[in-house]
């Protein structure tokens, strides 16, 4: 089958013939139709000091996808094939304290799809049962293949009730727009959306921000003043991992505010920490989704009305991968996504 590859330890990605997956009796093969680029598939793509740590070579990236299943395992009872699904990109060990209490999200001992095994950039991944999910008939097809990322937004956005709280998102990256999206969704008064990146700040507009900053040439604390916030941002959800957004959103928080922390930075990042003692600021780190409770939420909303299409900005066939690499490292796309069928 065709699979883009890190073929090679340098900068680039390569579309070879490789070997089908195999398929145990606990794993569900999936004929892969639509796949989103993540920002992950970009640093394993520019060969960044992390991709290079991290990633064993050769690897078949990618893990945002959605497929049609074509053939499962003898001990696979659930799933069938032509059902459409998605794949949770997590693979966890299903025997440690958080994985036996149901807490899956929190296996300490995760492997990640298109970083430590095969991925989803290719026309076939097989991966187990208990990854899978089951899409439900009125999910757009587009939508579906970026459960993942959109997994993300909702997870960090959900962590604390926005329900007519004052929201600050730093960084309006892909995540950070359905982030916005979700907020709207769930009922807060106002989103207020950084970057400094005005492609980016308008793609943020269109998933509904109330509010767009360019941190470069305005200040937060202006918006406030302008938006009649008194006091500063209830909840916080940190998406860029830049140093400086993290910082001014500590000093934007009101008093009891809570900050969730998506955003990767590439290294520790200094703060004055007695901005979250005498404000009594709680804050959370968030990795991946919950498993599924996150996935169902996400399907909710979608059938609720909530819209994510403006996210998805480009889409290309599998075989001009390299124009959907290009347009993210542009920075000026949302989602991009690759199709596997044509
Ligand atoms: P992205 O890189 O596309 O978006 C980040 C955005 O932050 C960019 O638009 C960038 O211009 C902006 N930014 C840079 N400096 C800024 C500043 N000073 N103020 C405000 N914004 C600034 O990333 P994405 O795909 O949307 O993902 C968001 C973040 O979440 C990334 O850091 C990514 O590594 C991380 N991530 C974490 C998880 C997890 O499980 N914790 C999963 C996926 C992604
Ligand atoms: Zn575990």
């Amino acid at each position: 089958m065709k699979a883009l590859v890190k073929s090679r330890s340098e900068v680039g990605l390569w579309l070879e013939d490789v070997q089908m997956p195999n398929v145990g009796i606990n794993d569900v093969l999936i004929r892969v139709e639509k796949t989103g680029i993540c920002g992950t598939d970009l640093h394993i793509y520019n060969w960044d000091e992390w991709a290079s740590q991290t990633i064993p070579v050769p690897m078949v990236v990618g893990h945002e996808f959605v497929g049609e299943i074509i053939e499962v395992g003898d001990n696979v009872k659930d799933f069938y094939p032509g059902e459409i699904v998605s794949g949770e990109g997590h693979v966890v060990c299903g025997h440690c304290r958080n994985c036996l209490a149901g807490r899956r999200h929190l296996c300490a001992d995760t492997s990640g799809i298109g970083v430590n095994r095969p991925g989803a950039f290719a026309e076939y991944i097989s991966i187990p049962q208990t990854n899978v999910w089951h899409h439900a008939d009125d999910i757009d097809r587009e939508v579906a293949s970026i459960f993942d990322p959109y997994g993300n937004a909702v997870h960090t956005a959900l962590s604390f009730d926005v329900l007519g709280e004052d929201v600050l998102i730093t960084g309006a990256g892909p995540i950070g727009c359905m982030a916005a999206a979700v907020c709207q969704y769930a009922g807060a008064r106002f989103v207020v959306v950084t970057d400094v990146n005005p492609w980016r700040l308008d793609l943020a507009k269109k998933l509904g921000a109330t509010r767009v900053v360019d941190v470069r040439s305005e200040r937060i604390h202006d918006v406030q003043e302008e938006l009649g916030m008194k006091e500063g941002f209830d909840v916080g959800l940190e998406m860029s991992g830049n140093e400086s957004a993290f910082r001014e959103m500590l000093e934007n928080m009101c008093h009891g505010g809570k900050i969730a922390m998506l955003g990767i930075p590439p290294r520790p990042i200094e703060i004055d920490w007695n901005t979250v003692i005498f404000n009594m600021l709680t804050i959370k780190g968030i990795y991946g989704r919950e498993m599924y409770e996150t996935w169902y939420k996400m399907t909710v909303m979608l059938q609720g009305g909530l819209d994510l299409s403006p996210v998805i900005t480009h889409r290309f066939g599998a075989d001009e991968f390299q124009k959907g690499f290009d347009v993210m490292n542009s920075g000026q796309s949302g989602k991009v996504i690759l199709d596997w069928t044509v």
